[in-house]
Parts: structure tokens; sequence; C-alpha cells
């Protein structure tokens, strides 16, 4: 779009903008790498303009230029996303939100922060008062909030308070609508859901209040386990008990050789189930671990774990674990399912049969809608798309819901499908259908 993005330009000045061919590339890449069918795909996608606004102000004046020069308009927080939801499949503008980095508000069970504010950051400025976010994740240190909620879905906490969507973290959200005079326009209770983890296809979010909770000194734990399946009993047994954790995720003993820092507590001789739990509950977390055949690994404080030099358990967890692998073998990709409840270990252990060495288990156990939820995130050996579409479709004939990775629209996910009260509010929104055009089905 030459012409259009000089025109554009123009009607910006003033407004900071990176135009250098390193930083269209770079600032046009997420975390698809993990996924070798979308590296393929979308590793050639360009930014033809990164904006870097740092005013609700200056969002309003790009939206109107991106309206009147009708050109595409991604929107971009810390780049951390896993499916390419942050490149511009059609370059045009991306809009880089880290420069509205600023948590404005901490008030007795609520924070208000600019949609570019990193989650550390709110999670830094909530303990100042004793708070801490209900669901954060654990990419925190890069990912801004604006970012997971119009990309993520649930994370560290979603064990305690359920996955994003319901439980109550999103008190209100501010959008600036994309059109010749962009409009603000602030959603709170059921809207809310016309924006959370709509890809950025649905209005700049530039500002959100989220919910706080007490903060409590979470101990990073991890209990051992002679078989994987009874890492997946003890998961259930937490959920049905009156245990207070924060984070409960089931790691198969392979991947010990990718957690080196913690090879005196995770040597790949036993399964694992890393947690965050409350330190008044600890003796009643190992002894139901110890009942169902387990052992102690490890239980630090944080700042125990860092002067001991180790990684945070919540890094050992959610994508993370992911991470820790490919840092080492790029050969590995991964998939997504939510395995049905009542969980069968019996049903994990033949998928682990079934597979052998092409797939390394990883479980996240959750909530969802009051029940125990349990979600696989299993590194899979990658052959090529179509072996991968094989054991997706062997997934599903066990009962689980497979939410494909390796796609990169929105409703081909699985995650989500757009409502027509979200089409409508797009049509609001979005009138031209230049928000992150290509990611949804949803057609204005
Ligand atoms: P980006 O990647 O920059 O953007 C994500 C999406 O949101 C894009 O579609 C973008 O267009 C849109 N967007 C960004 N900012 C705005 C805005 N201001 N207005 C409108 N749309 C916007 N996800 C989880 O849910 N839980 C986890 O625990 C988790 N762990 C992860 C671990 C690793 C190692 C990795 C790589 C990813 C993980 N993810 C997780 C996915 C990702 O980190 C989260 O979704 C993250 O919160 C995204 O934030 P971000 O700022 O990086 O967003």
């Amino acid at each position: 779009h030459p012409q259009a993005l000089a025109a554009f330009q123009r009607d910006i000045e003033g407004i900071a903008c990176l135009t250098d061919a390193k930083d269209l590339r770079l600032k046009a890449r997420d975390f698809y790498w993990y996924s070798p069918v979308l590296d393929e795909q979308l590793k050639d996608c360009r930014a033809e303009i990164v904006v870097q606004p740092d005013s609700e102000a200056q969002v309003l004046r790009v939206a109107a230029a991106a309206a009147r020069h009708r050109l595409p308009l991604t929107v971009r927080g810390g780049g951390t996303g896993n499916y390419g939801q942050a490149v511009p499949l059609q370059g045009g503008i991306v809009l880089d939100m880290t420069r509205m980095n600023r948590v404005l508000e901490v008030a007795p069970g609520q924070v208000r922060a600019q949609a570019g504010a990193r989650v550390e950051a709110v999670l830094d400025a909530a303990r100042e008062t004793g708070q801490q976010l209900m669901i954060y994740p654990s990419t925190m240190r890069i990912a801004t909030v604006g970012g997971f909620i119009a990309g993520g879905s649930a994370g560290i906490g979603s064990v305690r308070h359920g996955i994003l969507k319901e439980s109550g973290t999103i008190r209100s959200i501010r959008v600036a609508t994309i059109e010749a005079s962009p409009r603000m326009l602030t959603l709170s209770g059921a809207d809310i859901e016309k924006v959370h983890h709509a890809w950025g296809t649905n209005g700049i979010i530039t500002e959100l209040e989220l919910g706080l909770v007490p903060a409590e000194p979470w101990l990073h734990c991890i209990a051992l386990f002679p078989r994987y399946g009874d890492v997946v009993r003890f998961g259930a047994a937490v959920l049905a008990s009156e245990i207070d954790v924060f984070l409960l995720s089931g790691v198969d003993r392979r991947f010990a050789p990718y957690y080196s820092e913690l090879s005196a507590h995770f040597d790949g001789s036993a399964d694992a189930m890393f947690a965050l739990v409350n330190p008044r509950d600890e003796q009643k977390f190992f002894e139901l671990a110890a009942s169902l055949g387990g052992r102690r690994g490890l239980c630090k404080t944080e700042a125990e774990m860092a002067a001991a030099g180790l990684p945070p358990v919540h890094e050992c967890a959610y994508n993370h674990t992911t991470l820790q692998a490919l840092k080492t073998d790029r050969g590995w990709t991964y998939l997504q399912m939510v395995v049905p409840a009542p969980f069968d270990a019996g049903l994990i252990e033949a998928q682990m049969e079934r597979y052998g060495d092409e797939m390394l288990m990883h479980h996240e156990f959750s909530r969802f809608a009051g029940a125990p939820r349990l979600s696989g995130l299993p590194l899979v050996r990658y052959l090529d798309a179509e072996r991968l579409d094989e054991i997706m479709g062997e997934l599903e004939r066990d009962g689980c819901t497979v939410m494909n990775p390796h796609v990169y629209i929105l409703e081909k996910s699985g995650r989500k499908e757009m409502s027509a009260d979200q089409v409508a509010f797009k049509r609001q929104v979005d009138p031209l259908g230049l928000m992150n055009p290509g990611k949804t089905l949803a057609t204005v």
C-alpha cells in the first residue's frame, strides 16, 4: 500500500513510527514458530509501518488515518501469542501498544492499567498493596495486559479462579473504533466477551480494569510420582480437596533434560506435578501426594527459588513447558486439548503407550464452570502436517476436544466461535474490516 502509506504517515506526523526493514520484520512475528506449519505460512509476513502511540489521543489519530487510507491495522502487545495472532497477514500498520504502559490506579479489589502495560508491572503494582491478579500468563515479563485479554484464555490462577472468560477478572475494557471519526467505548459485564479473545479484530483496547484478590506468598512445589497416571490422579484429588493451589501442572519425566537447572529436584526418574501452593496447605498437599504414592521433590518460597538460581515453577507450566523443550530441540511441536471429565488416568496412560517417544505429556489443571478441567499441552515430535492431523483425529476419537494450535484463524483454532453479538459489534467498531484482516471468518 505505498501511496496510502505515505498519506497515512503525513496524517500521523508527530507519532513515533518504525520503518526500518528489521523492525518491520521483527514486529510482524510472534511465537507462531512453535508450529512448523504456521512458520512456513507466516515467516514472510511484514508490517509496512510500525506505529507506537503513547496516549489514547494518538490511538484515535492513528485509527482515523487508517480508516481514511483503508490500511489494515494489526494491534500488537508483547508479541508472545502462539498462533500468529499479532502477525499482519496483509501488511499495513502494526500498532505497537507498549508505550502505553502505565498502571493508572490500584484500588481495593481492582487495578486500572493502559493496555500496553506489562502483566508483570501490573502484578508488581498490585503486590505493593497486598493484592494480586486472579489470572496471568506465564509470559508475564513480556506480555501486555491488553494482549493477554485479547489473545489469552487461561493461565496461572485458572486452577483457583477458572478460565479468563468466567473468572470475573476482566471488569471493563475501553476500546477505540476504526472509522473516519473514531469513538471510545467502554464495555463491562457480558459485553466484555465482544472483545475478549477476539485477537484484536474487535477494537483497539486502550485501557482495562482487572479484578484483584489478596496476595498469597505461594510456595513453589514439585511432587514426584512413579507413573504419569498417578500425577493425573493426584491433580484430580487436589481439585476435589480444599487445598488452595494457584497452579497445578503435570509434567512427564521425559521433560527433565530440558529443565537442567532443576535437575536436583526433577531428574527424569519420576513424573512431576509442578504447583504453586498456599503455605497454609503445604503439609496437606504433600500428605495427599504421599497417599497416592508421591513424594516431595521441592518446596521453596519465591525468594528461596531465586536465591538458589532455580526458575519459578510457572516457567515449567503452560506454554513455557513447550518453550523449554524447543530451546534445545526444534524438532518438537505441540498440541492442545481438553481431556474429557471425569479425568481418566488410564486414558492418558493409554495415549502415552500409543505414541511412545513421539509424544511427551504435559497437562494443566484448571476449573471451568465450577468443575475440574484438564487441558493437555503435549509435545509432539514433528513429522509433517498430515501426521499432526492424524494424531488430532485419534485424540478426538478418545473424546478429547482438540484446539488446533497450527492454524491462524480464530474460529479454526477451536477456542471461540464469533457469536452474532460479536459480529454485530465488529460492524460497529471496525466497519471497514481493517482490523487484523484474515484472522476471523466473521466479515463486516
Ligand atoms: P500479543 O501476542 O502481542 O497479541 C495477542 C493478540 O492480542 C493479537 O491478536 C493482537 O492483535 C491482540 N492485541 C494485543 N494488544 C491488543 C490491544 N491493545 N487491543 C486489541 N487487541 C490487542 N497464554 C495464556 O493465556 N496463558 C499462559 O499461561 C500462556 N503462556 C504462554 C507461554 C509462552 C512461553 C508463550 C510463548 C505464550 C503463552 N501464552 C499463554 C500465549 C500468550 O503469551 C498470551 O496470550 C499473552 O498474554 C499475549 O500477550 P501479548 O501482549 O504478548 O499479546
